[in-house]
């Protein structure tokens, strides 16, 4: 990553060295503190969680390439935190592509995307003079919006003037402090082109396009249109060059032409009718879309067009029509799509109530389940093999538990729970207490709370009690009063209680606000309720109702109303 980011910038890593710490209970995900960066305790996985690939290398490449980005130079004001947030959570995609392949960097890209535009802060400007709390600066707009931006510039000037500009910009500013405009003359002098408008459209201003694609065939006229309407509310029109591919058979024409307009239309002559139209044919644009594709269309767009996003869509269309035999066609082929991101994709969006894809669909779900060499594809095959409720996957249910990944090994468990829930308990019984992480340690978890096993009582209850005061102990609140609610034994319910009160009294003043209402109001008074109607249902029982009074105790007085 080093090399390569120092590859990428022109710039060698400028520091004397670089030192990764992890940090219990860190506020935030990570911070890039010049040459000792400080991860959250996320970062620290274990061989097994490893094997579905590392959850944290995005965030890893993140803080490194603040280096450059942050720490190099540095914002000049938080309005300007573009400058260092941008680029490195741009660096989680470069880093992907790089490493894993164009179709691992576009579906990065592609779920940033999906996350500012799911952010509803399209009001707000990448570069902000007003904002209530510097704070307010770290949102989807500096780091994915900006990123997307980023990854739009590189596009349309091409990756070798692209990586020349951030040298110029980092050598001409390095230990000093810039902002948008200084980015903006880097890219000028090395381009030699003016691009007021495009920091004008994205750094100094809001929102996105939405566009309404029609593509519309003539075949006596021998033409089609293709007509691109803006159709965002803000009223705001962007500028946007874009690239629309003709396809006739595999042979593919490039046209490059600028939306400049409310309603832009343009015309390409044919003779005989294209195959498929690709409009933002690379796939780059940062808007949301709607589009009169056939599926004709999309089944070339898979096959020809390429990209992680022209295969996604075609997916996505085909999984909407699948009384189409084509369709069912197209989504059965994705299964085995070269990239591992599809695979799963397609797997999870085989509808199997669906006649056309229940029975065809099924040998290939059992043989992804066996041998795909990606282990998030077995792992969701799996998933997916667990509906069909059949006796015969028991054997390969249970080989899986042990597989290597916790996400296949958990998911096994929970598909043999659907089909043999005694072999499931049994399993669930030996892999409690194990050192497990991940989805395994979800499932088995949530198995022995759910069970109400009363011979593992005192590990799961002192267990809870034996941990330090963190986050950790706080997230497994849930748990143990699901499993408090589900025993009978009652004074273990009390010993639980009385942990869970000790926990409460413990938190420091300063968090207690945030934390006393979950505590009191969730996981106390849910297991209060469950023990009040086991009360009221065996109305003679006097230990029961002692119970009740008890936990009604451990309550404030002012939470004790209503009962
Ligand atoms: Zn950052």
């Amino acid at each position: 990553m080093l090399t390569f980011f120092s590859k990428i910038t022109g710039v060698d890593y400028p520091w004397v060295k670089y030192s990764q710490i992890t940090g219990r209970d860190f506020v935030a995900g990570a911070m890039e503190n010049t040459t000792a960066t400080l991860h959250q305790e996320g970062a620290q996985q274990d061989a097994r969680q490893l094997v579905d690939g590392n959850s944290w290398e995005g965030t890893i490449a993140h803080e490194l390439f603040h280096h450059w980005f942050g720490d190099y130079v540095t914002t000049e004001s938080w309005s300007n935190l573009t400058v260092n947030e941008s680029f490195a959570n741009y660096s989680e995609t470069l880093w992907n592509e790089y490493k894993y392949g164009k179709d691992a960097g576009n579906e990065h890209n592609f779920g940033d995307m999906q996350n500012y535009l799911f952010s509803g802060s399209d009001k707000k400007d990448l570069v902000r003079f007003h904002y209530a709390h510097r704070e307010d600066m770290f949102d989807a707009v500096s780091y994915q919006k900006g990123g997307r931006i980023l990854h739009m510039l590189r596009n349309y000037i091409g990756d070798s003037a692209f990586f020349k500009s951030l040298a110029n910009y980092l050598t001409t500013n390095k230990f000093k402090s810039a902002e948008a405009h200084q980015l903006r003359l880097a890219f000028e002098e090395v381009t030699g082109r003016d691009l007021n408008w495009f920091f004008n459209q994205w750094y100094f201003s809001s929102g996105h396009p939405s566009v309404d694609i029609d593509y519309l065939y003539n075949d006596e006229a021998g033409n089609v249109k293709v007509i691109i309407k803006q159709t965002q509310k803000s009223g705001k029109g962007f500028r946007l060059p874009i690239a629309i591919d003709v396809y006739q058979g595999s042979t593919k024409t490039r046209y490059n032409v600028w939306i400049n307009n409310p309603v832009d239309t343009f015309t390409f002559r044919y003779t005989k009718r294209p195959d498929l139209i690709n409009a933002d044919a690379d796939k780059v644009m940062l808007w949301q879309k709607k589009e009169n594709k056939t599926l004709d269309n999309y089944i070339h767009q898979y096959k020809y067009a390429g990209n992680y996003l022209d295969r996604r869509e075609a997916i996505e269309f085909a999984a909407k029509k699948l009384t189409e035999p084509r369709a069912a066609e197209l989504l059965k082929s994705a299964l085995n799509d070269k990239y591992e991101g599809l695979r799963q994709l397609a797997i999870n969006l085989a509808d199997i109530r669906k006649e056309a894809v229940r029975f065809s669909f099924e040998p290939i779900f059992a043989e992804l389940a066996r041998n795909d060499k990606k282990a998030i594809v077995r792992a969701t095959a799996i998933q997916k093999l667990g509906d069909y409720k059949k006796a015969e996957y028991a054997g390969l249910f249970k080989t899986a538990v042990s597989d290597s990944s916790y996400t296949v090994a958990g998911n096994a468990l929970e598909a043999l729970g659907k089909i043999d829930e005694k072999a499931s308990a049994e399993l669930v019984k030996q892999l409690y207490g194990q050192p497990l992480k991940g989805n395994l340690q979800t499932v088995v978890m949530n198995e022995v709370l759910k069970s109400g096993d009363e011979t593992m009582a005192e590990e799961i209850i002192g267990g809870f009690a034996a941990m330090p005061m963190s986050q950790a102990k706080f997230e497994a609140l849930g748990g143990l009063s699901t499993y408090l609610a589900a025993i009978k034994d009652i004074s273990f319910v009390r010993l639980g209680v009385d942990e869970i009160a000790k926990f409460r009294d413990a938190v420091p003043e300063a968090y207690r606000n945030q934390t006393d209402g979950y505590i009191n109001g969730m996981v106390l008074k849910g297991i209060l309720a469950k023990k009040e109607s086991e009360a009221k249902a065996n109305a003679g029982n006097i230990a029961l109702q002692e119970l009740v009074n008890y936990i009604k105790g451990k309550l404030p007085e002012s939470e004790r109303k209503g009962f």
